[in-house]
This record gives C-alpha cells, sequence and structure tokens, in this order.
C-alpha cells in the first residue's frame, strides 16, 4: 500500500479531535489518557468518564444505522476536556468493536467513520488544511494545472477497484506523466472526488488497525466489555432484520450476480466457492427455504444430495452474511464487471452490494405501485 514517507504534521487540537482516526490523533489520545491518568482499564470503568462512553455509543449507533456520524457534536471541541472526550470516545469505541470480534460490525463501523470523513473533507475551506489531510493517507498529492487535485496513478490503482461506477475505472480519467486528475463530475468538485478515494483508505486502514488490536486482546479484557457489546451487536442483528426484508422478492428483482451463477449451476457450469456460498445465504436473506435453495445445486457437476444439505443448513444456521460486489468481481461472479450484462443500477456509484439492488428494486416497485394505485384512485367515478 503506498503511503506517504512521512505523516504531515497536524497540531490543531481541533483538527485531530475532529478526525480522531488520523493516525496523527494517536500521539494526542495518549497525551490525553497520560494527561488524566487513564489506561483502558479505566476507560472502561471509572464513574467521570461516562460521557466518554455515551459519545463513543452515539459514534457507533450512528454508523450502524448509516446516519452521518454527528458532525455538529454537542461535545465543544475547541475546549480541552470537549477535545479529550472526542478523542477518548473515538478510542472506546474502537475498543468495543474490537472486543466484539465481529467482522461486521468492524465492517459497519469503518464505513461509518470514513463516511464521516468523506463528508466531511468534501467541504474543508482551506485548500492547505485538506492537503495536509489527504497527504496523510497517499503517497503524493497536489493541486494540478487544471485546477484540479491530482493523484498518483499508483494510489488510484490500489482504490479505485473498491468504488462502483465509471468516474472510477482508470481509462475514463485523465492521466498525465502518472498524475491522474480528480475532474469534478455530476454535482461533487474535485475536493469532493478526491476526499471519495481518501475514505477508501481510511476505511481499509481502520480495518486493519482493528484486526490488529483484536488479535492482542485478551478474553478476559473482552469479557469485561460483554455487556457493551452485546448491546452493540443487539442493535446491529436488529438493524440488518429492518433493513433486509427481501421475503417474496421475485425472480425478475434478482441482482444479476444471483441470476448468473443460480442459471450457470442450472446449467452444469462448476460455480466456485465464493459464489455458491453467496448463492446460499442470499437465498436465506430474501427468504427462501433451505429446499428452494438446495433445487439451485441439484444440477452442479460435483452434487451430491448430503454435502449439498449439509452446507445449505450451516449457511442458514449461522445467518451468512451475503458478498459484498468486490469480493464477487474478485472472484468473476459479477457479470457486469466482466461487461457480460449491462445493467443500469450495477453501474451506480453507490452500488457495492447485491442487498442493496435489491431494496432498490423494492423502492421502485413500491413506487410504482402507489402511482398505479393513486391513478385507479383518481378514476374512480364518485
Ligand atoms: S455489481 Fe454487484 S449487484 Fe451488480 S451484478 Fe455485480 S456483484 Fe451483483
Amino acid at each position: 500500500m503506498p503511503m506517504p514517507i512521512g505523516l504531515p504534521t497536524i497540531e490543531d487540537p481541533v483538527i485531530t479531535a475532529r478526525y480522531p482516526f488520523l493516525p496523527q490523533a494517536r500521539s494526542i489520545i495518549k497525551i490525553h489518557m497520560d494527561a488524566n491518568n487513564i489506561d483502558i482499564q479505566s476507560l472502561i470503568e471509572t464513574e467521570w468518564l461516562e460521557e466518554v462512553r455515551e459519545r463513543a455509543r452515539v459514534r457507533l449507533v450512528e454508523s450502524i444505522v448509516h446516519k452521518d456520524i454527528d458532525a455538529a457534536t454537542s461535545v465543544d471541541i475547541h475546549t480541552p476536556y470537549g477535545q479529550m472526550v472526542e478523542c477518548l470516545s473515538f478510542l472506546y469505541a474502537m475498543v468495543t468493536v474490537c472486543a466484539s470480534f465481529d467482522e461486521r460490525l468492524l465492517a459497519r463501523w469503518a464505513e461509518g467513520e470514513s463516511s464521516r470523513a468523506d463528508q466531511l473533507w468534501g467541504s474543508v475551506e482551506r485548500p492547505e488544511m485538506f492537503q495536509e489531510l489527504a497527504s496523510t493517507y497517499l503517497s503524493e498529492v497536489r493541486f494540478g494545472e487544471s485546477g484540479d487535485w491530482e493523484v498518483p496513478m499508483i494510489d488510484f490503482i490500489e482504490l479505485c477497484p473498491k468504488i462502483s461506477g465509471p468516474y472510477w475505472r482508470l481509462p475514463n480519467r485523465p492521466v498525465r506523466q502518472g498524475w491522474v486528475t480528480m475532474s469534478p463530475s455530476g454535482n461533487e468538485n474535485s475536493q469532493q472526488r478526491l476526499s471519495r478515494l481518501l475514505k477508501e483508505r481510511i476505511r481499509l486502514e481502520l480495518i486493519d488497525d482493528c484486526r490488529e488490536r483484536m488479535e492482542r486482546m485478551d478474553e478476559e479484557f473482552a469479557g469485561k466489555m460483554a455487556d457493551e457489546v452485546g448491546r452493540i451487536l443487539g442493535l446491529l442483528q436488529h438493524q440488518a432484520t429492518t433493513e433486509v426484508s427481501f421475503t417474496a422478492t421475485d425472480e425478475g428483482d434478482w441482482p444479476p450476480c444471483m441470476s448468473e451463477i443460480s442459471t450457470q449451476l442450472a446449467q452444469s457450469v462448476n460455480v466456485n466457492h465464493v459464489g455458491r456460498v453467496f448463492l446460499a445465504s442470499i437465498s436465506r436473506v430474501i427468504g427462501l427455504s433451505e429446499d428452494d435453495a438446495h433445487a439451485f445445486f441439484k444440477q452442479a457437476p460435483d452434487y451430491s444430495e448430503e454435502t449439498t444439505r449439509y452446507q445449505i443448513a450451516h449457511v442458514y444456521e449461522n445467518e451468512y452474511t451475503p458478498h459484498g460486489c468486490s469480493k464477487l468481481q474478485i472472484n468473476a461472479c459479477c457479470p457486469v464487471s466482466r461487461g457480460d450484462v449491462q445493467s443500469s443500477l450495477c453501474s451506480k456509484e453507490w452500488m457495492d452490494h447485491p442487498l442493496k439492488f435489491l431494496r432498490a428494486k423494492q423502492r421502485s416497485k413500491h413506487r410504482d405501485d402507489q402511482i398505479t394505485e393513486s391513478a385507479e384512485n383518481s378514476q374512480t367515478p364518485q
């Protein structure tokens, strides 16, 4: 991963409090802890730190329900106390995520924190400040002669596969002497486009950082966090159930990847492991029975009734979440990314998960139903 050789110095404590995920904030967090005689143990137990824990819970909840993490927090980050609360709440939220050892929670939290950066950095008013923030996550960044931000091709190539949409394909970007121009697009200016790219690096860094902490975390400590973790996992589960109620989804609403994998299996094509797990897990999410899911696999070239039943039961019992688009793309399970199938929904920038495809289909169907209903009502004689 190309990274800057040295991190830019960020001395403004308001900046590190506003963006406590910055690597430069680590030493500040340590200073807050030392100055207040706090260690990780006291962070989870000490009474006077309840405000820190409260703020951390808000951060976690907002990332789970996909609300923007409060940009206008009630904590006044212009005061030393507010800076401490904001920095330590980030740390407490991170420790809670690590103590859960739950990849879904980790992904959701990292997405929430990095989306917040994307949103806030796009509107940073001082270009030199934005450049410092961007330079923290890219090997280099510069303001080009064109008046747009430019990034080294190596950074762009590494990060762009994680972002959907034609803008993020290298052949669609102006490239000059190894620099990629982040031109404005749609209603976003160059800074907002670059912030979107930076979001990916922040998200990946947070995930890597948490995984390292998970490896170091001992069970006794994780046990002390059990109540906190239980609450947040309960919310995550509830949110997943609320968001995903696709029961009785029509076959015509299936995302192209699901249609293709099921068709391939019906034609005895040997679908890879990722494709099979995806098909079983998305079948569960859309409310198909285990028997229905099993039926997809009956023509597979290596079909064994016993093994298939066992594996589908395993996916259903453990409530596997279907893979996202990037995993399916890397494993050749996405007909759209291969150019075999056209889909206007799949080419949307926000499309990063087949469940979003289903949700978008259901929303548009719901809208159509309402239009039909109101048209019928208006034709009914009074
Ligand atoms: S873009 Fe995503 S939802 Fe669409 S076919 Fe590919 S993997 Fe499936």
